[in-house]
């Protein structure tokens, strides 16, 4: 029998009984249990094996809940969440006191968003208590962005998946931390970069591992499929370098034109880069069963959800 179903109320019965269930949100399918639940949490770290020094997303239905699980709010915090909650961006703040060690690696900063899906905020409006939820993938592997993406990894480790549909913005949330009360990017996701200098001005980017160990989840390869991937200006160039190869390719808006091409996905006939983001995961995971030898990735443009995109690209070569 499926596990994907629409029922909040089963979602919200097994969440109280330490369960786990994934829930759609906007940005990616999370993984989510009970805050405050040991079992719970520990659960999630063991299901996804993720490693415990990787700090988890905390889920809340509106702002107002945010006094529950932080201490400190800078003035440029509360002007971004008033600008984009619910919304695709994640802020990093001085943590609560009653926030527990699991949830933040011990550190005494926690991330937080109110997401922005029907479903998963009835749900949590449902709820006495926040959901902590990582993207609903093993660790490391390409998140999910429908509810079959995650069927497929964890049907027999969790009790539901919350049917919420295709995700619409389909790329992880974007990550601001605070450094003497000034926005820092810690990972770019799907609200713009653009976006949020416009509410804020000049943000610094702190994206990689080597530079943030503040970002702890930025692992320069994630995001990953298990088919070798290559990240490239030129794909027509690239493909030569593979000929004789069972070869995937994943282009912006323009196709590639060679016979050498086994399978080819475009991202955006129209150029629109929130819609190839959208499709950006979707598109990976079905590359990545067609048995290929190669997937060979095209190069988005530098700005906006460009770099996001490029982002995400990047850690899934190696
Ligand atoms: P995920 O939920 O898998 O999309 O990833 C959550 C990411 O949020 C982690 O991998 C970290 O990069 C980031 N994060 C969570 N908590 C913190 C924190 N307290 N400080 C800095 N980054 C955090
Ligand atoms: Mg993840």
């Amino acid at each position: 029998m499926s596990i994907i179903s629409k029922n909040i109320q089963n979602a919200a019965t097994l969440l109280k009984a330490d369960k786990l269930v994934a829930i759609p949100t906007e940005t990616v399918y999370g993984l989510a249990g009970n805050i405050y639940s040991e079992t719970a949490i520990k659960r999630i770290f063991e299901t996804k094996k993720r490693p415990l020094f990787n700090p988890l997303i905390v889920h809340i239905p509106s702002i107002e809940s945010l006094e529950d699980i932080v201490s400190y709010v800078p003035e440029k915090a509360s002007l971004l969440a008033e600008a984009f909650w619910p919304g695709s961006m994640t802020l990093v703040l001085k943590k609560h006191a009653n926030i527990p060690d699991l949830i933040t690696a011990g550190k005494d900063t926690v991330a937080v968003r109110v997401p922005n899906h029907p479903l998963t905020l009835e749900l949590l409006q449902t709820l006495p208590f926040p959901l902590a939820a990582p993207s609903a993938n093993p660790f490391g592997s390409i998140s999910p962005t429908k509810p079959e993406h995650v069927e497929r990894y964890f049907k027999d480790a969790i009790g539901q998946v919350l049917d919420g549909g295709p995700c619409a913005n389909g790329i992880e949330s974007t990550i601001i931390g605070f450094e003497n009360n000034e926005p820092v990017i810690y990972r770019l996701g799907a609200l713009a970069l653009e976006d949020i200098e416009a509410v804020v001005g000049k943000v610094s980017i702190k994206n990689k591992k080597e530079v943030s160990p503040d970002a702890p989840g930025m692992l320069e390869r994630h995001y990953a499929p298990s088919t070798r991937t290559f990240l490239t200006d030129n794909v027509s160039e690239e493909v030569k370098k593979h000929l004789g190869k069972h070869i995937g390719v994943l282009v912006f808006k323009s196709e590639v034109n060679s016979n050498a091409v086994a399978t080819q996905i475009i991202l955006s006939q129209e150029g629109d880069m929130a819609e190839a983001a959208s499709k950006l995961y979707d598109a990976m995971h079905d590359l990545d069963h067609q048995n290929l030898d190669v997937i060979i990735a095209e190069r988005f443009p530098d700005y906006g959800l460009g770099k996001s995109i490029n982002d995400r690209l990047q850690r899934a070569t190696f």
